[in-house]
């Protein structure tokens, strides 16, 4: 698998938050959100091509007993299987970061499913030339489904950057079914402290009003918008 980075933190996001993980970032998707935080595993991937038994044996020189599949998109990686397999075999517990545009069967633990909004379409970035390639396929609702129906847990976490976002959450909610309100994450976007304080005060708000969980990003907030964090 093309592969970023591997690196040992602190889970920063989702139901998992606080917990001691190994992050495996799979480098390369099929989306260009255009506020992506790790363009080096979308915009730009950078990495070399690692074999499933190089990655386990890098996971294993942790303590953790956690593992994160992260991205860019792991869903699209020819040997995303083998490698929750292996993973399995070891039991490793294994979230999945995926925007559930594709959906293979796999072993996993949590399917961390964070759908795309329109807020993430790269109108302007590089002259908008992926926009209506992302427009076209960064929202699956058999995909996501799937997930939902065959996962032993999920959650659906979405980006949010402005309140009229909120009107596009509950559209996508209303499409899916098996869900329950504490399913639901709602996380500010921003890479920066302040970004992620100020929207994350009316957010705050909106989750109180609505039942659905806040989502942090204690990654950020602990070690800054870095790689290996
Ligand atoms: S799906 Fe994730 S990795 Fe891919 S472009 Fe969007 S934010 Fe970046």
């Amino acid at each position: 698998m093309k592969t970023a980075e591997i690196f040992h933190s602190i889970q920063g996001e989702g139901k998992l938050a606080g917990v001691p993980s190994v992050f495996v970032r799979a480098s390369g998707c099929n989306l260009r959100c255009t506020w992506c935080d790790t363009p080096y595993a979308s915009w730009d991937p950078q990495g070399e091509k690692i074999g499933v038994e190089q990655i386990v044996s890098h996971v294993r020189e942790y303590s953790a007993r956690h593992v994160v599949l992260t991205g860019g998109e792991p869903m699209i990686m020819p040997d995303i299987a083998e490698l929750c397999s292996a993973l399995k075999a070891e039991n490793y517990h294994t979230t999945i970061e995926t925007a559930g545009t594709v959906f293979v069967p796999v072993s996993l633990d949590l399917a961390s499913l964070s759908p795309k909004l329109a807020n993430s379409t790269p109108h302007e970035r590089e002259q908008g030339r992926f926009a209506r390639a992302h427009e076209q396929i960064r929202l699956n609702i058999p995909v996501l489904q799937q997930f939902i129906d065959s996962s032993p847990e999920f959650q659906l976490k979405f980006v949010v950057a402005a309140p009229g976002d909120l009107e596009e959450i509950q559209q996508v909610l209303d499409r899916l079914t098996g869900w329950r309100k504490e399913d639901v994450l709602l996380m500010p976007e921003g890479v920066d402290a302040a970004t992620l304080h100020e929207r994350g005060a009316w957010l705050a708000e909106v989750c109180k009003r609505e039942g659905f969980r806040f989502c942090p990003r204690l990654h950020i907030e602990l070690f800054g918008n870095r790689r290996g964090t």
